[in-house]
């Protein structure tokens, strides 16, 4: 194994060693570049957390001609931008740059699109988020704006507005603006259709705070207790349509929540405070912009798990160190038989002092730089794909023995990156990370679960795991449960 390594590598050094004579050139482009990279990132990073939003496609032009416009429309059409502190329109003003570079507004049936109705949207998403530490609703990036009622073909009738899970919120410009103006009716229509996004959101996007998700079932719980009053006619601070299900409950609820937040807390205390855990913002509280009493949430793991340490990666460390070793054999071996250019020692060094720096600077693994673009810095030096790659591929397929293990899981959480982890009672055990599917089970069975984990270990030595699958366990069934 080792003696056909050393023959393919020192083919590749041998090459290296005729052609790359300016290879101190070629490793000095790619650190700079590598440091280039990484600036970029940190600048969209930090670009990103100050306006609460992604800014992947920030057109700085545009929002720079509408932000001079943006304080004025809103200080007239808006009145909860209106009743803000300076420092408060300040916030907001950032936030809905953020959401302007983001979205897409297309005018229909003929409409002409004007900054008004594009920062008027936009103050929705900013108003419904406002209380929260990011912007959210990214995924609704596409705004349709129709002149007045507007025809729905699947359901065969006139909408005023519409939010579609595909990301595309509908809105009808006359019925939009009217919301605004009379605010203290209950009624705004970028609110109710916001409101719908925001629930979509925070039930199908794993990437949402958990505390949220908890925040908003507990809402739900007080909701179905209000629903059923608002049918028998014994409340009248939401309408009618509140009752027809969760989610219209949920939009109307906000609805009142901001225009009428005194007689909703005099009415229904008990759902306005559950509105404030879900917003995180007090609209009765107008002379300190809306900040919310206290954070009641009961849990976020996202902080935590930040500091834990990353058992899930041994498995690609492992990867990279027997690659490292493969490696270093047949350099060795060369050096002994060839006095050869210096070049390819330097290449190696670059690339045990790259990895060196991925595998101990946890933060970057942490905060999801191994994939794809690590895959891209082994690609460009060349050394893992052509020589750990195949070795790696060899481990895979070729099972020496095969395990099965269970582990009592008392929740799970998203870590960044499309990732999601699986977190055991007992402390000491690994953390798994495991897709969409197996997190949605778990948050299913409310910290009851075992997670079932089938691995084997390949000709090399190293764990490949196969597959996770969810059982849900009894509350009283301790035997899984480890000791306290
Ligand atoms: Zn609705």
């Amino acid at each position: 194994m080792i003696f056909i390594f050393n023959h393919t590598a020192l083919i590749i050094l041998k090459a290296a060693s005729v052609d790359l004579e300016p290879g101190y050139v070629l490793a000095l482009f790619f650190f700079i570049g590598l440091l280039v990279f990484r600036a970029y990132v940190q600048y969209q990073k930090e670009l990103s957390q100050e306006l609460g939003a992604d800014v992947s496609d920030y057109e700085l032009k545009d929002v720079h001609r509408i932000r001079q416009s943006a304080d004025e429309i809103l200080n007239t059409k808006n009145s909860y931008y209106a009743r803000l502190s300076s420092e408060g329109k300040v916030k907001f003003q950032k936030r809905l740059q953020g959401v302007l570079a983001n979205k897409t507004f297309y005018a229909k049936e003929g409409l002409k699109l004007t900054d008004e109705m594009t920062v008027l949207a936009a103050s929705a998403f900013v108003q419904i988020s406002f209380g929260l530490s990011r912007g959210i609703l990214m995924e609704f990036d596409k705004i349709y704006i129709y002149p007045d009622l507007f025809f729905n073909k699947l359901l065969d009738r006139n909408l005023k507005g519409s939010t579609s899970p595909l990301g595309i919120i509908r809105f009808s410009w006359k019925h939009l603006e009217h919301g605004f103006a009379r605010d203290d009716d209950g009624i705004n229509l970028a609110l109710h259709e916001l409101a719908h996004a925001f629930k979509i959101t925070v039930e199908t996007d794993d990437s949402m705070d958990v505390g949220i998700f908890d925040a908003l079932k507990d809402l739900q719980i007080i909701g179905g207790e209000v629903r059923s009053q608002v049918l028998k006619g014994k409340t009248e601070v939401l309408r009618k349509y509140a009752a027809v299900n969760d989610h219209e409950f949920f939009a109307c609820a906000v609805e009142v929540f901001f225009e009428n937040p005194e007689e909703l807390k005099a009415d229904q205390p008990k759902l306005f405070s559950a509105l404030i855990n879900v917003l995180e913002q007090d609209p009765s509280n107008r002379i300190d912009d809306y900040a919310a009493p206290e954070v009641r949430r009961k849990f976020n793991f996202k902080h935590e798990i930040a500091i834990k340490p990353d058992g899930h990666y041994s498995f690609m460390q492992w990867m990279m160190v027997i690659g490292l070793v493969i490696i270093l054999v047949p350099i060795f071996m060369i050096k002994l038989h060839a006095d050869s250019s210096p070049v390819p020692t330097l290449l190696f060094v670059i690339t045990v002092l790259t990895l060196g720096v991925i595998r101990y600077y946890r933060k970057l693994v942490v905060s999801g730089y191994t994939s794809p673009g690590i895959f891209i810095v082994f690609l460009l030096l060349g050394w893992f794909p052509l020589i750990g790659g195949p070795a790696l591929v060899m481990n895979f397929l070729i099972p020496v023995y095969s395990t099965t293990e269970y582990v009592a899981i008392k929740n799970a959480d998203y870590i960044g990156d499309h990732e999601y982890e699986a977190i055991p009672i007992d402390a000491d055990d690994a953390h798994y990370v495991i897709d969409g599917n197996v997190y949605g089970e778990i948050k299913k069975c409310n910290g009851h679960c075992l997670l079932e984990v089938r691995s084997h270990y390949g000709v090399f030595g190293l764990e490949v795991i196969d597959d996770y699958s969810v059982i849900q366990v009894s509350e009283k069934d301790s035997s899984y449960t480890p000791m306290q």
